[in-house]
């Protein structure tokens, strides 16, 4: 599903450059749930940028689901953005002006699909996340892991065979992370989602098949033996 072949990131500043990712190997397979754990500062919402097509890696290539990413012109890597992958942040960024479900509507809005198509979609997806009834509310209106439910379904509404999650849970109390936890969990259980959460939670990384560790931008170790 996903291969990372010698993938770096370096960042050109003033004072000089600097290397976020240092040359990566990795394979992730179709349907993994995914933990990347590591320090602040150690190159883990780089590399979910890179996974995501956010950003472009300086150097190597990386392939999502036959695509490769870094042969793609800005349009197509937004298209494949758009169509492929589910972004899931730790602040939410829910479009404050815009409704529960004009948020969740954005990317089918975008491609234009019909009315009753992207209303029937809406309904769907918030009863997925447990929101019957939220559509006409504002994100203001509701709380934290409500926030983060509605960002799930919008992350849902292109059925993404990726989620890419940074600190999903990193501003919510521990029954509404768990709440994110199970929701994510499931989605990778009953929709074959490949999920892909950094994360500075243990007990959080342990809902996932496999962790991660970043350590100075690159691999530190597999599993979560002696991490605090
Ligand atoms: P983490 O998510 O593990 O805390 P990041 O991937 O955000 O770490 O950042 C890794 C390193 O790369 C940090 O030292 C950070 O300052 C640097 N970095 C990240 N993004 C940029 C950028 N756009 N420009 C310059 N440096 C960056
Ligand atoms: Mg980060």
């Amino acid at each position: 599903m996903i291969q990372l072949k010698n993938v770096t990131k370096v960042f050109h500043l003033e004072a000089g450059s600097f290397t976020a990712l240092k040359p990566t190997d990795l394979h992730l397979k179709k349907g993994e749930f995914i933990a990347i754990m590591g320090p602040s500062g150690s190159g883990k919402s780089t590399l979910l940028q890179l996974l995501g097509g956010l950003d472009l890696p300086t150097d190597g290539t990386i392939m999502i689901d036959g695509v490769q990413l870094e042969q793609l012109n800005e349009k197509e890597r937004t298209l494949f953005r758009r169509e492929k992958v589910g972004f899931v942040f730790q602040n939410y960024q829910l479009l404050p002006m815009m409704t529960v479900a004009e948020n969740i509507a954005l990317s089918l809005a975008a491609h234009k699909a019909p009315k009753a198509e992207i209303d029937a979609t809406v309904e769907r997806l918030l009863r997925e996340v447990n929101l019957e009834g939220k559509a006409g509310s504002f994100p203001s209106q509701l709380s934290g892991g409500q926030q983060q439910r509605v960002a799930i379904a919008r992350a849902l509404a292109m059925k993404p065979k990726l989620i890419l999650a940074d600190e999903p849970t990193g501003n919510l109390d521990r029954k509404n992370g768990q709440d994110i936890l199970q929701l994510l969990s499931r989605l990778n259980r009953e929709e074959q989602i490949t999920i892909v959460m950094v994360t500075h939670d243990r007990q959080a990384a342990a809902a996932a098949d496999r962790v991660i560790v970043l350590r100075d931008g690159e691999v530190a170790q597999f599993g979560l033996e002696g991490v605090s």
